[in-house]
């Protein structure tokens, strides 16, 4: 279950992490929550394809929309757009040998780690700050409740007023629209302080964090769990780029280097 055991051989060269044996790879609470995440990406895919390989289901074709499914050819691994696969005249997108698909992660994972300090921690910072300009958000929002109420109740004083007679229809209507007015301010504020927030990319940019934390070496081989931890998606730009999809709302782009 740690990570740097051998990877599964599918053919190419052994591969190893390089990592000290001496220390935990991943802190267990971490590693709990990278597991439920994976779990939970699993029940996403639902039925449509058993995800039985890292990049089941990851790939995706800008050009058709469609997923990239996996072929061997002449004991090479490619994964080529299922509409191509099918019918090559619905979609001119061609399979892409699964090395070129692992190297572009790859770099993207290297240039993360590399960079993490100075793209991730403030990026957290930020989040955080507006979590808790959120949480003061809060505090405001049951005051507006409050003075909406308030404003309704003076209104409903009004119609009163004017049934009883004590005020002018002339005066209601004046006083009745101001106090319209005001609810419908402080309602378009309400909708302002109740737009949905950013915990799940702090969520997720934590976790990151604390990934580069728990691995602080360079990947020189591909790393199944680092990819299913971290990439939502790739997609495949006219065999000239991937883009490199992951959590925390992160985009790479990967030139897709020349066959070997
Ligand atoms: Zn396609």
């Amino acid at each position: 279950m740690f990570p740097f055991k051998k990877t599964q051989n599918r053919g190419q060269a052994d591969q190893y992490y390089i990592s000290d044996h001496h220390e935990p790879i991943i802190q267990p609470d971490i590693f709990a929550q990278v597991q439920e995440l994976i779990k939970q990406r699993g029940e996403e895919f639902g039925n449509t394809e058993f995800h039985t390989y890292p990049l089941s289901l990851k790939i995706q074709c800008e050009n058709c929309g469609k997923t990239y499914r996996r072929r061997e050819i002449n004991l090479r691994i490619y994964w080529v757009c299922r509409q191509h696969d099918f019918d090559s005249r619905r979609c001119p997108c061609k399979e892409i040998s699964e090395e070129k698909l692992y190297d572009a992660f790859i770099r993207s994972y290297n240039k993360l780690l590399l960079n993490y300090k100075e793209i991730l921690i403030p990026l957290q910072t930020s989040l955080h700050k507006l979590k808790l300009e959120k949480f003061t958000g809060h505090i405001r929002i049951i005051a507006i409740h409050k003075e909406i109420a308030q404003l309704r109740e003076q209104s409903h004083v009004l119609a009163n007023l004017l049934t009883k007679g004590f005020i002018s229809e002339e005066k209601y209507h004046e006083q009745n629209s101001e106090l319209t007015q005001k609810i419908k301010r402080k309602q378009k504020d309400l909708k302002m302080l109740t737009k949905s927030g950013d915990d799940d990319l702090l969520e997720q940019i934590t976790m990151l964090i604390e990934w580069f934390e728990g691995h602080d070496k360079m990947l020189i081989g591909f790393d199944e769990k680092a990819f299913e931890f971290m990439v939502d998606k790739i997609i495949v730009i006219k065999q000239e780029k991937f883009e490199i999809h992951m959590i925390g709302s992160l985009k790479f782009t990967e030139p897709i280097a020349d066959e070997k």
